[in-house]
């Protein structure tokens, strides 16, 4: 609420009132007393104070001070006052008004300040219930994952024994594998929300980090042609990571753009230097995803609608992925491939070469 700057129409209405009411007055001047000029002034500036703020009710402080002594004062239609006493009446009014005025305004001040900050708490109570509930949620996650890990590896370790007998077990394993991986990236989201993925920032070649990566990811897709574009121009491309963490990333994009794209089609992956930061973008030329999920893929368990049920995945591995990109001090989005397709760009700080170590 605007108390201290009232439009000009606040200020038009009052200007009427004080005409009306000074009209009225004057109207029946013979009959009144000093004392009911001033209490009727009065009124009219408690009322604009009360309702336009103090800036107005100042100026009709002093609008009926002169009014009061123009009109009501005797001589009358002159400013000079003829009885010493009507000067205390004068000053008096003048006063309480101006007082008034004021009292009013810093009571109606600490009044909108007490509902703002009423409103800021009613807001920010929620805001904390949330993250309490966000904190629940993350030990509950790793207790629970935590504890499924033990039974898991006994299952599997059983069924690998029992495959001689029953190949069957084969498929417990296989599952049991499963569960393990999705156990696995269950405990890592919680880790990554909770703010506590340790991660060891390092000194470290993209190429080392890219040489990784698609020594993890080419043996489960043989079939796939990976087009790797590092910058070129003599200086060695170093970033300033964890490379546990980005080796996780980058192979979790990689697996991404081999499960939604056309097996024929390439997959790109670049890395760049821009200002600060290292630039790894992996492409591919799938049907890409619709603008409105553009940021939602990034939320954990988010599987577009109507995605047919993938037993491998539960949507985590980009949520993972961002995360693990944030708590090395970088960023991980979306961009629409010019063309058709997705390009998910990777921004690691990039690291500077000392001289010496470049001249080498
Ligand atoms: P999921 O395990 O389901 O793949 P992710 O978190 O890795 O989980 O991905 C979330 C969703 O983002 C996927 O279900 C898919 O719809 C979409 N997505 C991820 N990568 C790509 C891509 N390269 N092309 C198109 N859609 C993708």
């Amino acid at each position: 609420m605007n108390r201290t700057r009232p439009g000009w129409a606040q200020w038009l209405a009052w200007a009427v009132a004080t005409a009306v009411v000074s009209l009225l007055l004057f109207h029946f001047r013979d009959v009144l007393d000093k004392a009911h000029f001033a209490l009727i002034y009065l009124l009219l500036v408690l009322g604009g104070s009360v309702a336009s703020g103090h800036r107005v009710g100042l100026a009709l402080a002093a609008t009926s001070f002169l009014l009061f002594d123009w009109f009501f004062v005797p001589p009358y239609n002159t400013l000079t006052v003829a009885n010493p006493l009507d000067w205390l009446v004068l000053v008096a009014f003048l006063v309480v008004s101006v007082v008034a005025a004021q009292m009013l305004h810093r009571l109606q001040v600490e009044a909108d300040v007490a509902r703002a900050r009423a409103a800021e708490i009613d807001r920010l109570a929620p805001l904390e219930s949330l993250r309490e509930t966000h904190r629940l949620q993350n030990a509950l996650l790793a207790s629970v994952s935590h504890d499924l890990r033990t039974p898991l590896t006994t299952i599997k370790a059983v069924a690998h024994d029992l495959v001689r007998v029953d190949d069957r077990a084969l498929v417990i394993e296989e599952e049991a594998d499963r569960l393990n991986r999705m156990v696995g990236d269950l405990l890592d989201l919680s880790r990554v929300q909770s703010g506590t993925t340790i991660a060891s920032v390092a000194m470290t070649p993209i190429d080392d980090l890219v040489g990784a990566a698609l020594q993890r990811v080419t043996g489960a897709m043989p079939e796939r042609t990976v087009q790797v574009h590092l910058e070129e121009g003599g200086t060695l491309l170093v970033g300033r990571f964890d490379l546990t963490s980005s080796l996780r990333i980058l192979v979790n994009l990689l697996e991404n753009a081999n499960k939604y794209s056309p097996p024929a089609s390439p997959i790109g992956l670049s890395a760049v230097r821009r200002d600060q930061w290292i630039v790894l973008t992996v492409s591919d030329a799938g049907a890409g995803v619709p603008t409105a999920e553009r940021e939602r893929i990034f939320e954990p368990f988010y599987r577009p609608p109507g995605a047919p049920p993938d037993r491998g995945s539960a949507g985590l591995g980009l949520a993972i992925a961002r995360g693990l990109a944030e708590a090395q001090g970088g960023t991980l989005r979306y961009v629409p491939r010019a063309g058709g397709g997705s390009e998910f760009v990777l921004l690691l700080p990039a690291a500077e070469l000392p001289v010496r170590i470049l001249t080498l």
